[in-house]
């Protein structure tokens, strides 16, 4: 047999987060000769960019529900708790020998030194101990079985086609592209007979096409949004940040979903601003008792001044129609309900989003039903396993996505391994 023809027993296509935690996991497991096929020149290039180069590796706190999927959220559940959140984190702090420490503002892991480049070398490092071996700048265009030795077959360029007894596809999604996920993965899997839901970028900013805020750009803050035309009025509270073209920050990103999927099915999905936490009927009553005060002779505008930075708090104003030099004590009750309209219920004038080129995820992928939930493997087909990004879930900013990757990622590795010493 040459070399072109040699059977390798794992091949695992994309070096990301989940593909390097299941090259890992397949190691410890025994399969100690897999082949990691990578099309960037070093691999794991959004571990590097996450977290603005810290890489928020971890949530302190995780729960099931916090994640969104067209699948079934049963299988979720059992995905993501099958590497609980605390043995993860025990995990990166031992055998992986990066310590993380707890951001208290934000909930959020980070390793000590506040380097995304220690983790990913430390991934592809550990790996490497235990025997993978990594071919970068290769990209697998084709995937077929040999259906006389039940065989997989990878189409790879440069260097020709390679034989595998199973296959793990940790391929990624479609988001920021120019880190190797360009969607080849999923046309793969789809090819084989797996259900792709509906594909939308996920955790992306919002724009507003006459940018009719753009005179606030760079101006921050900690808000409420809220969809209240969403069953259950889905709420985000965080970070919020006008951009020259619309609106970024933790809050937009995590309800950033919700507008990408109404504008695909041609409406716009209404959402709301607390710029305070306090919604219009909290600022109503906060108005009124200030109207009644001791000091109820200071202008609207200082009282909103001191709430929000200085140049959002002029513009609401403006935009209730309000004079702000009055008095809160002469505010009457018309301009009251205006005012604690555009502070407590701003509806975000949104037209459109960044897409795949910002999205930090990407919403859809392969159904959760088509994936045993133990092993990973396909059950569309045997000897094929999926982690990560392809799959059909995301969670919120915080270090959610990175512990689904790294939890699907090691289960497929400990299924793919097992599978291989099985057949012997
Ligand atoms: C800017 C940004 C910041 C983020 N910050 C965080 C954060 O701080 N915390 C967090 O939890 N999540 C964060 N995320 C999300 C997180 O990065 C992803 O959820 C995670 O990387 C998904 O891992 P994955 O291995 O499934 O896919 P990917 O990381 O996309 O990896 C897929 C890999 O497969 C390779 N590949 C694709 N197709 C082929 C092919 N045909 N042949 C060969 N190789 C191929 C790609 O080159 C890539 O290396 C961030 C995302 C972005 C874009």
């Amino acid at each position: 047999m040459t070399g072109a023809d040699k059977v390798r027993d794992l091949v695992i296509v994309g070096a990301g987060a989940a593909g390097l935690m299941a090259a890992i996991a397949a190691g410890e497991e025994g399969a100690r000769n897999a082949l990691v096929v990578e099309r960037s020149r070093d691999g794991g290039r959004k571990i590097l960019i996450s977290g603005g180069g810290r890489c928020n590796v971890l949530p302190s706190q995780l729960s099931p529900g916090q994640y969104m999927t067209e699948s079934s959220p049963h299988s979720l559940r059992k995905l993501l708790l099958s590497w609980p959140l605390e043995e993860q984190r025990s995990y990166f702090e031992g055998p992986l020998g990066i310590p993380l420490a707890l951001e208290a503002e934000t909930g959020k892991l980070f390793p000590v030194s506040e380097r995304a480049r220690e983790v990913r070398d430390a991934l592809v490092a550990r790996a490497r101990a235990l025997g993978a071996e990594f071919h970068f700048e290769r990209s697998v265009e084709g995937l077929v079985r040999d259906p006389d030795t039940d065989h997989w077959i990878l189409d790879t360029t440069p260097g020709g086609p390679v034989r595998a007894r199973t296959v793990i596809l940790t391929t990624g999604g479609l988001s920021v592209p120019a880190t190797g996920s360009d969607g080849t993965g999923l046309r793969l899997v789809e090819a084989l007979g797996h259900t792709v839901h509906e594909l939308y970028p996920a955790l992306t900013p919002l724009v507003s096409s006459d940018a009719p805020h753009a005179e606030l750009a760079g101006v921050s803050l900690e808000v409420t949004l809220v969809a209240p035309g969403v069953r259950g009025a889905p709420e985000a509270r965080g970070g919020f940040l006008f951009t020259h073209r619309g609106y970024s920050g933790p809050a937009v990103l995590d309800l950033s979903h919700l507008a990408v999927r109404s504008a695909h099915q041609g409406r716009r999905e209404a959402l709301h601003v607390q710029w305070t936490h306090e919604d219009r009927a909290a600022w109503d009553t906060r108005l009124a008792d200030a109207g009644q005060a001791e000091g109820a002779s200071i202008p609207v505008s200082s009282l909103l001044r001191r709430a929000l930075p200085q140049r959002l708090a002029d513009r609401l104003v403006r935009e209730a129609g309000v004079d702000g030099s009055i008095p809160l004590a002469r505010l009457r009750k018309e301009a009251r309900a205006a005012l604690a309209g555009v502070l407590g219920a701003y509806p975000l004038p949104w037209t459109g989003d960044e897409g795949y080129r910002k999205a930090e995820v990407t919403g859809g992928g392969v159904s959760l039903a088509q994936v045993d939930p133990r092993s990973l493997e396909s059950r569309v087909q045997p000897g094929l396993f999926l982690a990560g990004e392809i799959l059909d879930a995301f969670g919120p900013i915080g270090g959610y996505n990175f512990a689904w990757a790294w939890a699907t990622g090691r289960q497929a590795g400990r299924g793919a391994a097992a599978w291989v010493s099985r057949q012997g």
